[in-house]
């Protein structure tokens, strides 16, 4: 298949392209400048033989900058849409908000309106757009939404990347609801995403949101107090990626939202790993762990994700060792 995947130089996004590739699919990638785009071509060799190129987006949130990217030769049969900010750097809400939401509904109206050969669109939403703060179901599945509103997310800094999320993918849903386009929609909603990066990040502070936890952790962040947790659920970056792709690729992925999870953890389970199995980090960690899952915790349902998306979940061990080997290797 021919697949347009935007944000190609995030965390999510360069597994994405890894697996795509492995699968002999065909890419174009979205980038915010021709120096990304460059270092994405140079990591992975198949460029070479023109399976992966980029195009140059520097801002989702403006309007119509999808239009043109949609229009490929020969065309594309899917998008997997990636490219939203996961940071909590922004002065305004509106930061994380617009390119949420406008890139949201720009790249479908791009592909309604331009590309009528793509089939499926499939979009990275989270599981900031299940969970609320105003607690918890006994289990969390596809079926719960955040009912956080726009309002919330312009005046509460705790809650704006959630409704970031959240309203991005209400209106993905809204969009397919309305304008009925030619091509079917699935979103996949992770919580935590752990795993080695592709990408080398130039610098400690260069590393995304999720896997900054582990170098705080090297660099002894973790040694008074562990992080809270917060969210109790993970799942590693390479099976979030095969997610995007499968639910590229299998029909009955179309028309679905996916609750993408391997299962409960905390910040302990971590730690407890990384003095384990990466033992020179056991003196940057407490000498007495503490949990901080509540008790009860919800439970979670991903049998969707398993029955049709066939995600079988590497386990958090080998996803903290090996996050913990790359930060290591590269001296991050
Ligand atoms: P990254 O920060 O690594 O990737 C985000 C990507 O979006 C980057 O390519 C970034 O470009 C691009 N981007 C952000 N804002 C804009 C903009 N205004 N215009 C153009 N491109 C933009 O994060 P992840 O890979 O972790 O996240 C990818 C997706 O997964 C996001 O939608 C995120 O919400 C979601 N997610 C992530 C989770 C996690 O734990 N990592 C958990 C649940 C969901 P650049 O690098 O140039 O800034």
């Amino acid at each position: 298949m021919k697949v347009l995947v935007t944000g190609g130089s995030g965390f999510i996004a360069s597994h994405c392209l890894k697996t795509l590739l492995a699968r002999d699919h065909t890419i174009v990638t979205t980038v915010r400048s021709a120096e990304k785009g460059e270092a994405i071509l140079a990591a992975y060799p198949e460029s070479s033989k023109g399976q992966l190129s980029y195009v140059v987006v520097p801002d989702i949130a403006q309007e119509g900058a999808f239009d043109h990217v949609v229009i490929s030769d020969p065309p594309f049969d899917a998008v997997l849409h990636t490219a939203s900010p996961f940071h909590f750097r922004f002065q305004d809400s509106k930061e994380l908000l617009d390119p949420a939401i406008h890139g949201t509904k720009g790249i479908l109206r791009a592909i309604k309106d331009n590309a009528p050969s793509v089939k499926r669109v499939v979009i990275t939403s989270s599981f900031a757009a299940i969970t609320s703060t105003d607690g918890h179901p006994d289990v969390y599945s596809e079926s719960q939404w955040n009912p956080v509103t726009y309002k919330e997310g312009i005046e509460d800094r705790s809650k704006t990347y959630r409704a970031s999320k959240t309203l991005a993918e209400r209106a993905a849903w809204s969009f397919m609801e309305e304008e009925k386009p030619g091509f079917s929609l699935a979103t996949l909603c992770p919580p935590w995403v752990f795993g080695p990066p592709i990408h080398v990040p130039e610098s400690q502070a260069a590393l995304n949101t999720s896997n900054a936890y582990f170098a705080m952790l090297i660099h002894g962040g973790w040694k008074e107090k562990l992080p809270p947790t917060g969210t109790w659920l993970w799942v590693d970056v390479r099976d979030i990626a095969l997610a995007h792709v499968r639910a590229m690729e299998v029909p009955e992925a179309g028309g679905k939202r996916f609750f993408i999870t391997a299962g409960h953890f905390d910040m302990k389970d971590v730690a407890e790993i990384a003095k384990m199995r990466v033992p020179e980090y056991a003196d940057k960690l407490p000498t007495k762990l503490t949990s901080d899952k509540p008790n009860p915790l919800y439970g979670f349902d991903n049998g969707r994700s398993k029955e049709i998306l066939q995600l079988e979940y590497l386990s958090l061990e080998t996803s903290v060792v090996d996050t913990l080997k790359f930060l290591q290797s590269h001296d991050i």
